[in-house]
């Protein structure tokens, strides 16, 4: 176990991106549509899709700058269950039992219990091919930027070094007390709830239903958007149902980029996509390599 002081803890800086949520929500954004210049590509067929991969893969082979946008659906293939799927967790559950502070300020234990199970879960899954896929983009010459909404640590195993995780990680804990963070492995956990030397229990460090986005990784989105033209952005494997999504995606769009969306199914990126290529992630993104 490593300890880790939040540098925002005891009181954080308020978050740009207010009470959207994480772990469950329905932010609302107003997009803006497509921007002059930019062509969409949503044909459907194999010949059309065959098409869109290679005018992606051309943009990635001349790209400087790459930003992912990930959701649940990357990991999927790794055996890990995504939330609003057909047999995706909150088909099972009902958010508000387990992924508010309310539900564990209720009943701890019962809270833990499920994020213990999700737990020793995740211990097996490994990365797929499309995490992989990802990691082998960065090159010397080219950066390639992750922004996930998973609490998995699937990108890192697969090798990726620039990961900013928006809402938590199933392997930190954290005392919302005096602010303690501690990475924690332990599974099953040995201690439930685990308690804090403060003597508080402690709670995962994801980011709940109702709350705010921590800040540092906003913060660090925010320098990335800071730091250059961006040539294209891979929004994969989410439903993008926050309002920062949106909008994150949208931006690097503003800055150069050819957006693309790499979904089985449509999402709610709407006309901010350039090209959908339909499939699972672990197909699709290694056809662009
Ligand atoms: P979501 O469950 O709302 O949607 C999953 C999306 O993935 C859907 O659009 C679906 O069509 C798509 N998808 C399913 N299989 C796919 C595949 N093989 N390839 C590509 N896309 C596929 O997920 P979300 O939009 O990421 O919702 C965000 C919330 O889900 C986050 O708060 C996150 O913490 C949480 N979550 C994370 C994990 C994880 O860490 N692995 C797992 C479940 C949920």
């Amino acid at each position: 176990m490593s300890e880790e002081r939040r540098p925002e803890s005891p009181s954080p800086p308020p978050s740009p991106f207010k009470g959207e949520g994480a772990e469950e929500g329905n932010a609302s954004f107003v997009g803006e549509g497509a921007r002059k210049g930019h062509v969409s590509f949503k044909g459907d067929g194999a010949a059309k899709e065959q098409e869109h991969i290679a005018l992606v893969r051309e943009r990635l082979a001349a790209a400087k700058n790459v930003m992912a946008i990930t959701g649940a659906g990357i990991s999927a293939e790794s055996g890990v269950p995504t939330f609003r799927d057909d047999k995706g967790l909150w088909q099972k559950f009902n958010p508000l039992d387990y992924a508010t502070r309310e539900a564990f300020r209720r009943d701890p234990v019962k809270v833990w219990k499920w994020y213990d199970e999700r737990r020793v879960n995740m211990a097996q899954a490994k990365p797929n091919a499309a995490h992989q896929a990802l990691a082998a983009m960065a090159q010397p010459g080219r950066r390639v930027f992750i922004v996930t909404q998973n609490v998995d640590d699937l990108h890192e195993q697969a090798g990726s070094k620039e990961v900013v995780h928006i809402h938590g990680s199933l392997w930190r804990i954290r005392c919302e007390r005096d602010g303690t963070v501690l990475e924690n492995r332990e599974v099953p956990l040995s201690e439930l709830p685990p308690l804090c030397m403060c003597g508080e229990t402690m709670r995962p460090d994801i980011v709940w239903f109702g709350e705010d986005l921590p800040w540092q990784p906003v913060e660090q989105i925010r320098h990335y958007f800071l730091e250059g033209p961006i040539d294209l952005c891979l929004v994969v494997g989410t439903e993008a149902s926050f309002g920062y999504i949106l909008q994150w995606a949208l931006q690097a769009r503003e800055s150069g980029a050819m957006v693309v969306d790499v979904n089985p199914r449509d999402t709610g990126l709407g006309s901010i996509v350039d090209v959908h290529l339909r499939g699972k992630a672990g197909e699709v993104l290694p056809e662009l390599l």
